[in-house]
C-alpha cells in the first residue's frame, strides 16, 4: 500500500530491510501481527499466518519459547513465504535456534537482566547483533513500559524517560557492533504515553524507524479507538513507519487487526480524522492482551469478555482493569491496574494494585472480581467524602 498526502511529510529514516520489505520513510507504512495460535499446532498457526497475509498483514509474528516450538517453526517456514518475526522473552540464546528461519528478531532490553545475570547485557546484544548479521535479518529494538529494564527503572524516576534511556542505550549498543538494520518500538496500553514518547524518540533519533504501537488496547471498540488516537496523532506528523493494532479477538478473527490497522492509516491519509489531541480516559478503563501462543487456556478471551460485561456497573469510575492472557507478562504488565487478572492453565491470578490475592477457579473469578471492584468504589468514595 502506498502512502501519500499532500498534508503528511513522512520524517526521514533510514531504510530497514525485513527481507524484501522496506521499515522507513522509503516504503510505505507497514502493518504487522500475530498469530494467537499454538506455534506446535502447525496446521492452525499456518491456517492464521495465510489468513493474516490474505488480509494484508506485511510482517507476522510467531511466539517461540521451546525446542519444540524451534521445531514447529522450521516446519511454518517451509509451508510459507509470509515474513515472520519472533519475539525473544527471557532467553536471547534461542535468537540464534530461530534465526534461519525468520526475517526479524524482536527484543525487549526489559528481559535481557533475566538470564543468566553474570552475563553483560552488552554481551547479549553482542550475540544478538551477531546472529542478526550472519542470517542477514532485522532486529527490533521493543521498549516496553510493563517490562522497562529494572537499571533504567531505578535511575529514573520518570517510566518515559527510563524507556527513552533504555532505547538510547541499545542504540548505542547497535551502533557500536556497526548495526543497522533495525527498528525501535515503544509502547505502554496508554496511547498518551505512546503519542508523548514516540514524539521524543522522533526528536531525538531522527533517523531510526519506529513501530507504533498500543499495547493491550484491549477489545472492540476501545481497542481500535485507543490505538487510532495514538496513530492520529503521530502518522499525521510524520512520525511512524509500520504499526501493529493489538487487539482481543477470538483467534479466528485475528486478520481484524489488520483490517483496521490498514484502514487508520488509509484514512490518515485520506485526511479523514479528527484533530483529537489526547486520549480521553474517562470511566472505567480495561486493558487487555492480544492473545498469543503462550495464552495458558483458551478460556482467555472469553473471560476477558466477561470481565468487562461485569464490570458495566463501574462504567464511570475511573478505574482500570487488566487482564492478561499468561505469566510472561501478566505479573508485570497489571502493575499499574487497580485489578489485574492473568490466567494459568486452571486458574486466574487475582491482584489488586501490587497485592497478589491469590488464585481462584474460572467458575470463581468473576465474583471475586465484582466483589473487589465493589470495595474499591465503596473505598473511593469514602474517601472523596472525608477529603
Ligand atoms: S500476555 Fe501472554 S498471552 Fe497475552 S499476548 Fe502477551 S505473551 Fe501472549
Amino acid at each position: 500500500m502506498e502512502n501519500a498526502s499532500p498534508q503528511i511529510t513522512r520524517r526521514k529514516t533510514r531504510s530497514v530491510k525485513v527481507r524484501d520489505l522496506i521499515i522507513g520513510s522509503a516504503g510505505p507504512i507497514s502493518v504487522q501481527s500475530m498469530c494467537a495460535t499454538k506455534t506446535q499446532d502447525i496446521p492452525a498457526t499456518l491456517n492464521q499466518v495465510s489468513m493474516l497475509v490474505d488480509h494484508g498483514a506485511d510482517v507476522i509474528r510467531i511466539a517461540v519459547d521451546s525446542r519444540k516450538d524451534v521445531e514447529a517453526l522450521a516446519e511454518i517456514r517451509k509451508a510459507t513465504s509470509a515474513r515472520i518475526v519472533v519475539d525473544l522473552q527471557e532467553s536471547y540464546k534461542l535468537a540464534e535456534k530461530v534465526a534461519p528461519f525468520v526475517d526479524k528478531i524482536r527484543y525487549n532490553p526489559g528481559h535481557l537482566h533475566h538470564h543468566e545475570k553474570n552475563v553483560p547485557v552488552a554481551e547479549k546484544v553482542r550475540f544478538l547483533v551477531q546472529t542478526a548479521k550472519t542470517h542477514n535479518l532485522a532486529l527490533r529494538i521493543g521498549v516496553n513500559f510493563g517490562s522497562l529494564d529494572p537499571s533504567q527503572r531505578a535511575e529514573n524516576d520518570d517510566p518515559m524517560e527510563a524507556a527513552l534511556h533504555s532505547a538510547t542505550q541499545h542504540i548505542g549498543y547497535l551502533e557500536d557492533l556497526g548495526f543497522q538494520n533495525y527498528v525501535v518500538s515503544l509502547k505502554s496500553s496508554d496511547p498518551n504515553d505512546v503519542i508523548d514518547i514516540n514524539r521524543k524518540f522522533a526528536e531525538r533519533h531522527p533517523e531510526v524507524p519506529l513501530h507504533l504501537g498500543v499495547t493491550e488496547a484491549g477489545m472492540l471498540p476501545m481497542g481500535e479507538i485507543k490505538s487510532r488516537v495514538a496513530f492520529e496523532n503521530l502518522l499525521a506528523q510524520g512520525i511512524g513507519d509500520t504499526v501493529r493494532v493489538s487487539l482481543t479477538l477470538p483467534f479466528d478473527k485475528k486478520y481484524e487487526e489488520v483490517i483496521i490497522g490498514k484502514k487508520i492509516i488509509a484514512d490518515i491519509y485520506a485526511g479523514r480524522f479528527r484533530s483529537v489531541p489526547r486520549f480521553e480516559h474517562s470511566g472505567l478503563n480495561i486493558i487487555s492482551c492480544p492473545s498469543c501462543s503462550r495464552v495458558e487456556n483458551e478460556k482467555f478471551v472469553e473471560l476477558a469478555q466477561q470481565v468487562r460485561e461485569l464490570a458495566q456497573f463501574a462504567a464511570k469510575e475511573q478505574i482500570t482493569i487488566a487482564v492478561m492472557g499468561c505469566r510472561v507478562n501478566g505479573p508485570g504488565e497489571t502493575d499499574d491496574a487497580d485489578l489485574g487478572l492473568w490466567c494459568a492453565p486452571s486458574h486466574v491470578n487475582l491482584k489488586r494494585k501490587s497485592e497478589l490475592l491469590g488464585q481462584f477457579g474460572y467458575d470463581e473469578i468473576l465474583p471475586r472480581v465484582k466483589q473487589e471492584l465493589e470495595q474499591i468504589i465503596a473505598a473511593k468514595h469514602g474517601a472523596s467524602t472525608t477529603a
